[in-house]
């Protein structure tokens, strides 16, 4: 690429509106620019590097087995009745009207329409398991847009769905994205962190972020130093992510018939369910439960409690978790015993929850559950919204760090939820119906753009990882207008450079050298090669790695060196 035949349009003025480091370095730069909240236009420059975070993306989602397609943003609003999300969803989803007043929405997301496109193109297991994804835009009325595209209302986002049949196999795949994001987010050169999840508005049962470490980062997130715990302190708990163990033979399934689903209770109250299920404690011995969270989730646990018919549930007291656990006072954050403990269904808070064992299959529970054998180990369940750094590990293992994140990826294991609504089944080995089983996994493309500036800028500007600078390398002509020999050596140069495969542009401008130089820094392009009549004189090149202090002086082969 020329420069001169490019759109570069470079500002040294910080915005005023731009509050982080990331929004303004992308203004200034000028990869975006606003057209009203929360929606910019990507600049040449800036697609660019939001491609190459594209390709990135692609080439891992194609390597773990997924496979490409693309859906529609504009989602109708039957479809969404089916999953009753038109209503649950709430204001991030853009509802509107074509001209036949027929009702849509601009998908924010897309479990519907790929639950709707599987249930007509799955019909047997033996097409099973198999992973749709797409790299499309999405919309979400964010209440408050900010930091350019780090929160925008309209970004692009890979978004990833895996059918299964069986928990097991989705397991599998589980794990298969995990990997796929790890290997993600290292190729881009990113410090990140997976955590636990909450499963938010999209629901199911495991989940975890993705988290690329950065101060300014909107979400906290605690780690232990003791163990490999950690979680978004959002949530309310957290499951540790242990191998989830086979079921024993001592686990059995008792038909509880009369039991009042969560999802039931929960919309009795009116309130949102993922909290309430997953905060509960799943204890349950000796005829009470034990809650072991704190704040006004307990209030939820006990309202739910007394509606389902539990009357004798009750929040045990600090004495006698202390005396259940043998941990210290003023620790709710337990770790479940190993010993065997049956689930008493009709005084259990158990019976309510997703989790639990046996409520994943309504009107059943099980019994003779051991945690450590048959789930996953350990079983962690605590309430680390308000933890401070210095606080145990919910694990018993080492004290909580706290660092601040930004949210680039989340995988979730969605279970039955979508797949049982749409009635999405393929037919069993058998020849029977059953409904499918769910992953997904959404990574924020062009989040990722601005999170990946936050952990890599100076005083000049912008310092891209090298897998998504716009190009790796420039050539830059001193004095092009005067000096043919020098444009003669450098365009010399720059084929040779593109010969070799490498991502180059040639800024032949013809700007001061000041002015081309503080260009190339503000876009970060790692490798600078300077082309002048006094270095070919000398017969060396002037080079600088985007971070270094100093330039070097270099013949040719000690040049090719440093391009790699
Ligand atoms: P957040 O907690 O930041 O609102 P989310 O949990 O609502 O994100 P998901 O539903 O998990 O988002 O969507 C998958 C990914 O899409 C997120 O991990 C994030 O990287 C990206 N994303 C979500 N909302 C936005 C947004 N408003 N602007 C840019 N990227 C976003
Ligand atoms: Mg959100
Ligand atoms: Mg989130
Ligand atoms: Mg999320």
């Amino acid at each position: 690429m020329r420069l001169s035949q490019f759109h570069l349009n470079t500002s040294k003025e910080t915005p005023a509106d731009a509050e982080v480091v990331s929004h303004q370095l992308m203004l200034r730069a000028g990869m975006i620019r606003k057209l009203a909240a929360g929606l910019y236009t990507w600049s040449p420059l800036g697609l660019r590097v939001l491609r190459k975070v594209e390709g990135v993306v692609r080439e891992e989602m194609n390597r773990a087995g997924a496979i490409e397609m693309l859906m529609p943003s504009i989602q109708p609003r039957e479809l969404w009745e089916e999953t009753g999300r038109w209503q649950k969803f709430g204001g991030q989803l853009l509802k509107i009207k074509d001209r036949k007043d027929g009702e849509f929405c601009y998908g924010p997301t897309h479990e519907e329409v790929v639950t709707d496109f599987a249930r007509n193109e799955l019909r047997s297991y033996k097409q099973l398991p198999v992973n749709f994804y797409q790299i499309q835009t999405k919309f979400r009325d964010e209440i408050r847009p900010r930091f350019g595209v780090m929160r925008a209302r309209e970004f692009l986002m890979k978004d990833a769905y895996s059918f299964h049949l069986g928990a097991e196999s989705l397991r599998q795949t589980y794990q298969a994205m995990y990997d796929a994001y790890a290997r993600i987010f290292t190729r881009l050169g990113l410090k990140f962190r997976a955590v636990n999840a909450d499963t938010g508005a999209i629901g199911g049962s495991a989940s975890h972020e993705f988290h690329v470490l950065a101060d300014s980062g909107e979400d906290a997130i605690a780690f232990s130093d003791g163990s490999d715990y950690a979680a978004n302190v959002e949530m309310a708990e957290a499951v540790s992510p242990g191998p989830r163990l086979a079921g024993s033979e001592a686990m059995r399934e008792v038909e509880t018939p009369w039991q009042r689903t969560c999802e039931e209770v929960a919309k009795l109250l009116d309130i949102p369910l993922q909290r309430t299920v997953k905060s509960v404690a799943i204890m349950a011995e000796a005829g009470f439960v034990l809650a072991l969270v704190r704040g006004d989730h307990v209030v939820n646990e006990i309202k739910l409690a007394k509606l389902a018919g539990l009357a004798d549930y009750r929040l045990a007291t600090e004495a006698e978790i202390q005396a259940y656990l043998g941990s210290e006072p003023g620790f709710l954050g337990p770790v479940l015993p190993a010993r065997p403990i049956t689930v008493i269904a009709d005084r259990s808070v158990a019976a309510m929850a997703d989790f639990v064992v046996g409520a994943n299959r309504k009107g059943y529970h099980l019994t003779g559950v051991n945690w450590g054998r048959d789930l996953p180990e350990p079983a962690v369940v605590a309430d680390i919204r308000n933890a401070v750094e210095g606080d145990p590990s919910p694990d018993g293992r080492g004290t909580l760090r706290i660092a601040r994140g930004i949210e680039v990826g989340h995988v979730f294991q969605l279970g039955q939820k979508y797949a049982e609504a749409l009635k999405a089944t393929v037919l069993d080995a058998e020849g029977k119906a059953q409904v499918m089983h769910m992953g997904c996994y959404g990574i924020g493309v062009s989040r990722i753009v601005a999170a990946a500036i936050e952990q890599n800028f100076d005083a000049n500007g912008i310092c891209w990882p090298a897998p998504m600078a716009p190009w790796q390398v420039a050539v830059c002509i001193i004095n092009p207008k005067n000096d043919p020999a020098v444009v003669e050596a450098a365009d010399a140069l720059y084929g040779e450079l593109q010969q070799a495969g490498l991502d180059v542009v040639i800024d032949d401008r013809g700007l001061r050298p000041g002015v081309m130089f503080g260009d190339i820094e503000l876009v970060g392009i790692p490798h600078r090669v300077v082309v002048s009549g006094r270095g070919l004189e000398s017969g060396t090149f002037e080079y600088r790695a985007r971070r270094a202090a100093d330039s070097e002086n270099l013949d040719k082969a000690a040049l090719w060196k440093r391009l790699g």
